[in-house]
């Protein structure tokens, strides 16, 4: 079993492309990282200097000007060859935001740029530690003094925060008990996180289960130019949601990624492994999670795909977007069981890289999104139910 391809598959060259590229960083490579917590640094470069980080970007401003389907089927092969998109993916959707409400001189100041990776446009400031999933709680605050806004407050899980140049960061401007809507008064800003650093800005560091780069961020009279918004104070946070139906199928292609990575994994020590003289994967307990957790991945990949077409059509897929994130991060979840199970005792060895994709895997059914968020989000805006919370 070479590659686990399936019908739903599109934008076939590209995959071929991006296979190419992660034979250059096998299991070694990730494994010496996860140990050390330590950045792909090359592995990054490698995917700038091909252009994949710049997919997203319009040619007029530098970069390969391809749909979201193909962004996704470079992060797919990304995760179905056993590397890790978390250390740059957001590189490929967050600047979005500024081509979607940038102005022209920021869209010209910065996203060639980040096309070419000169600047790295990695890290995103969204979530507090008091607020949780309930953003519009959050309480950052940016002042306007003049010609700048000064930020004060705090953040927790800025991902990639010590290899990015910029952070795109939400921040309250308007009081939210001043608010005309609790929805209204935050805004959206471009830190230039060189220039603060040590000066207003302090990133620290958090270890987890898996090497993520997560950081928590302090902000202590931290100045920001005011040319730095965003398009309009106190529209911020429908900036951001406008950019959320993408980000979740890009993620939902990487969690199909490492399904397909566990399930060819899984099927290949099962036809190879011999226990009581014939091969395990002969056996209906060892076959039927595997195929299970193959059915739960089709499925996802349907939906994901569905999310795609509607995206490039330019509707709203957001119950599409929303399913797939949660089926896709199941599916991944459990073929992850099936293979780590498959395996035996083998699964827990480090060399067989199964027990750091099993860690890398769980981390999408929380982030970005929980899963019970994303059922309210169903029960709620699709089947038409009272708001639960
Ligand atoms: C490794 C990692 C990387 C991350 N990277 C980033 C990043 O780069 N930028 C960023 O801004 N954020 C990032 N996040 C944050 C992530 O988006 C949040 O952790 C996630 O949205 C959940 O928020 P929370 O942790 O505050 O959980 P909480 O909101 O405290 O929720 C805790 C639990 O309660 C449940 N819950 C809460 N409210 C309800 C409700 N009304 N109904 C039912 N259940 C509910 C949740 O589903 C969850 O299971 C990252 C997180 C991790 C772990």
């Amino acid at each position: 079993m070479e590659h686990l391809s399936t019908a739903a598959e599109t934008h076939q060259e590209i995959r071929e492309e991006v296979r190419k590229l992660c034979a250059r960083f096998p299991g070694e490579y990730w494994r010496k990282l996860d140990q050390e917590r330590g950045y792909p640094t090359e592995f990054v470069r490698a995917l700038t200097e091909a252009g994949y980080l710049g997919a997203l970007i319009p040619e007029e401003y530098g970069g390969a000007g391809l749909p979201l389907s193909a962004a996704g089927a470079i992060l797919e092969t990304i995760h179905a060859e056993g590397c890790n998109a978390a250390a740059c993916h957001a590189q490929m959707y967050i600047m979005g935001t500024i081509l979607r409400h940038g102005s022209e001189e920021q869209k010209n100041t910065y996203l060639p740029k980040i096309a070419t990776g000169e600047l790295r446009l990695q890290a995103f400031g969204v979530t507090e530690p008091t607020s949780g999933t309930d953003t519009t709680a959050l309480r950052t605050f940016a002042k306007k003094e003049g010609d700048k806004y000064i930020v004060n407050g705090q953040k927790v899980w800025t991902s990639r925060s010590e290899h990015s140049d910029l952070m795109l960061l939400l921040a309250r401007t308007t009081p939210r008990d001043q608010a005309a809507k609790r929805t209204e008064g935050l805004s959206t800003f471009i830190v230039d996180m060189r220039t603060v650093l040590g000066k207003g800005l302090t990133i620290r560091p958090i270890r987890t289960m898996m090497n993520h780069n997560s950081c928590e961020l302090f902000f202590d009279n931290m100045e920001v130019p005011a040319e730095n918004l965003v398009g309009v104070e106190g529209r911020g946070f429908r900036y951001i949601l406008d950019g959320m139906n993408a980000e979740r199928l890009l993620i939902s292609s990487e969690c199909i990624g490492d399904a397909k990575w566990f399930i060819k994994k899984a099927v290949n020590y099962a036809n190879e492994r011999k226990v009581f003289g014939r091969p395990i994967g002969q056996n209906q307990g060892i076959q039927f999670p595997i195929a299970k957790s193959y059915a739960q991945m089709r499925a996802a990949e349907l939906l994901v795909k569905a999310g795609y077409d509607r995206f490039e059509a330019g509707e709203t897929p957001g119950e599409e977007a929303n399913m797939a994130k949660m089926m896709s991060a199941e599916a991944s979840w459990a073929a992850g069981e099936a293979c780590i199970q498959t395996h035996g005792g083998f699964g827990f060895a480090e060399e067989y890289d199964i027990e750091r994709k099993y860690r890398e895997a769980r981390l999408y059914q929380v982030a970005p999104i929980s899963t019970n968020l994303i059922l309210s989000y169903v029960a709620e805006h699709v089947l038409g139910m009272p708001r639960s919370y």
